[in-house]
This record gives structure tokens, sequence and C-alpha cells, in this order.
């Protein structure tokens, strides 16, 4: 993703810089053409020098790279059409052909470029070798034919191999960088969302509700006693007891929801849309599925509980706020007796009995 953006940044300064020199270079040989009296030429390369200027400005304009690419590709493949049909000064045209061509294939990467060589070939082939042609002018030898395709086509091939090679590499560079980025946000372990990916789905979740006022909720949860697992059945089946929390958490949420490993043996969830009272109904209901838990494939016969606090953003000030006040919930669910969620306003009781 990042390399993505970078590349994409560099297409850009690419163009500005490609398309600004070109535009300098067009106007000096169109200069040039005036001071030999060679009006034609001159409109030509000026005419090619507005096209480029334009395309650049489009790009710049419209922050789409693919104008100013276009344009300045398809600008350089006329003058390199012309400069082969007219000869440019004293038939020292075709002399910037190669030049050109590479132009187009730095722009195009390997595929466009390709075909814009073969393109360019059967044109310079045709406008050579059939000298009938009413817009054709220049006169070359025969030799100067032959060693001219000669030497493009040997050009196109090594440019095309390099091209190929460079895009590989940098779609290479674009999965590991896409599996660098997918690791710093997971969890080793369990495989969900880790601490620092939390932070930017609160931070995006938080954005929207400033945007849009939708509520959202957090909730906390801690396995109780741990520890004793860990101390009786080892530190890896403790492991295996979080492998597969997790996956029942993952199950039983929503798609929306967010379920993170904040820490050892204390998960969080996220969930977008939640106000307080649907926070206390999902924590519950997490609860009980893991109260029930059968752990006897991973021959664990102690149950396995947690505790939990919950907090929706309509009650506190920021992030810090939530994450500390749905904290706070957990210690207090800890504190009257764990395997339950902290309910100061009894709603979840009330709601149960009243089902
Ligand atoms: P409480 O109900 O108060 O939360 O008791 P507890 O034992 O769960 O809490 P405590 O903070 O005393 O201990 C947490 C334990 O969680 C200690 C540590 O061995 C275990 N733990 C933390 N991370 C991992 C882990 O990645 N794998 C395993 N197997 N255990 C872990
Ligand atoms: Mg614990
Ligand atoms: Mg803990």
């Amino acid at each position: 993703m990042f390399i993505r953006k970078i590349d994409q940044e560099r297409n850009f300064q690419t163009i500005n810089m490609i398309g600004l020199a070109g535009v300098i270079f067009l106007m000096f040989f169109g200069g040039n053409a005036i001071f030999r009296d060679n009006y034609f030429i001159a409109g030509v390369l000026f005419g090619s020098a507005f096209m480029g200027s334009l395309s650049i400005l489009v790009m710049r304009r419209t922050q789409n790279f693919s104008y100013g690419s276009y344009g300045i590709s398809i600008t350089v493949a006329l003058v390199f059409c012309y400069l082969i049909a007219s000869g440019g000064v004293q038939n020292s045209g075709p002399l910037w052909c190669h030049s050109l061509f590479l132009v187009i294939m730095l722009l195009q990467g390997f595929k466009k470029g390709l075909i814009a060589f073969f393109i360019l070939l059967v044109i310079s082939t045709v406008l050579l070798f059939y000298p009938d042609l009413p817009f054709v002018t220049a006169e070359y030898s025969y030799s100067f034919k032959v060693r001219f395709i000669a030497s493009f086509l040997s050009l196109g091939v090594m440019a095309s191999i390099y091209e190929y090679l460079r895009s590989k590499s940098q779609s290479d560079y674009e999965t590991i960088s896409r599996e660098l980025d997918q690791a710093s946000r997971t969890d080793a372990l369990t495989g969900l969302a880790n601490r620092r990916a939390m932070q930017q789905c609160l931070e995006v979740e938080q954005s929207l509700y400033l945007r849009h006022g939708h509520p959202y909720s957090l909730i906390m949860m801690d396995l109780d006693y741990f520890k004793r697992i860990n101390d009786k059945y080892g530190h890896g089946k403790g492991d295996e007891v979080l492998i597969t929390v997790s996956r029942l958490l993952l199950k039983e949420v929503r798609q929306q929801d967010v379920v993170c490993r904040w820490g050892g043996e204390e998960f969080m969830i996220l969930l977008p849309q939640t106000d307080q009272a649907q926070s206390l109904l999902v924590a519950e209901k997490l609860r009980q599925v893991i109260d029930q838990l059968a752990l006897d494939a991973l021959g664990i016969v102690d149950p396995v509980t947690a505790s939990f606090g919950t907090e929706c953003i309509l009650n506190v000030r920021n992030t810090a706020e939530l994450i500390a006040e749905a904290d706070r919930k957990l210690y207090e669910a800890k504190r009257h007796g764990r395997n339950q969620v902290f309910d100061p306003t009894g709603r979840i009781l009330s709601m149960e009995t009243a089902g």
C-alpha cells in the first residue's frame, strides 16, 4: 500500500519533470527552426510543446496521472513519427527517436510500452521504406535505414527487459509491503487485530461518530484466573485456550465488530452503531458462551470464564476515556466476583428477568 502510494507520487513527479524538460526541449528546437526559416517544423515543435504542457496542466488540475502520461506519450509518439518522416534538420531527426521511445516506456510501463514499441517499429519501417508516401520528405541512405531499425530493435529489447524486471520487483515489493502491513496489525498467536490495529479502528470510528453522530461502544474482557490454567496445564495449553476463545469471539460478534487481543488474556471488542444497553447485552451473550465453552478436547476440565466492562462513546469525551471507563468497569466486574458483566444500572438482569 505504502509502496504503491510512493510509486504513484514518483510517477507524478516523473511526468512533471519529463514534461517540463520535453516542453523546454521542443521550444528550443522550435525557436531554432524559426531561426532557420523552417516555419513548418517550428509549427510542429511548438504545437507539440503546447500539447505536452496542456496534458501536464490537465493532470495537475484533475490529479489524474493518466491524463499526463497518455497526453505526453501521444505527443512524443507524434514527434517521433514526424522526425522520421521529415528528417528534421538536415536528416538528423531520427537521432532523437530512441530517447523519445524511452520516455514512452518510462511513462507507460512494460506492457503498454511494449505495445508502443511494436507500433512505432511498424510505423518507422513504413515511413523509412515507403518514401513515396505524400508526407514523407526525408531521404535516407539504405544502410542508414537498416541501421536505424536494427538499433531501434535492440533498444526496444533492452528497454523491455529492463522494464519487465523493474515491474516484477515492484510487484514483489508491493506483496511484501502488504504482508508486513497485515502482520503489523495482527496478533501472532490468535490472528485477531492487535492493539495498534484497534487504535486505528477506534480513530476511524471516532471520526465517523463526530461527523455523523452514530454512537459506538467498547467491550473490555479479561479471562478469569487464567494464571491457574497456565500453572495447571502449562503455557502451551493456555495458548490453545486463548486461540479457542478468540475464534469463539469472532464467531459470536457481527461482521462489522472488531475483536482485538489487547494484551495477555485481555480482549477488546469495538461495536460500531451500538449504544450502552446493546453493548451490555452483547457482553452478556459473550460471557455465557465462554462460560459454556467445553475444553475437553484440549484436556482442560476446569471452567474458563471471563469478566466484562463496557462503555459507550455517548457517556465519555474521547477514546482514551472510553477505554479507561470500560477498563474500570471490567475491574469492578472482577471485584464483584468475576464471570460477570459489570452493569451498574442492573439493566441486563432486569431485561433477562423480563425476558
Ligand atoms: P484475573 O481473574 O484477576 O484476571 O486473574 P488472572 O490470573 O487471569 O490474571 P493475572 O493478571 O494474575 O494473570 C494473567 C495471566 O495470563 C498470567 C499469564 O501467564 C497469562 N498470560 C498472559 N498472556 C499469555 C499468553 O500469551 N499465553 C498464555 N498461555 N498465558 C498468558
Ligand atoms: Mg485475567
Ligand atoms: Mg489480565
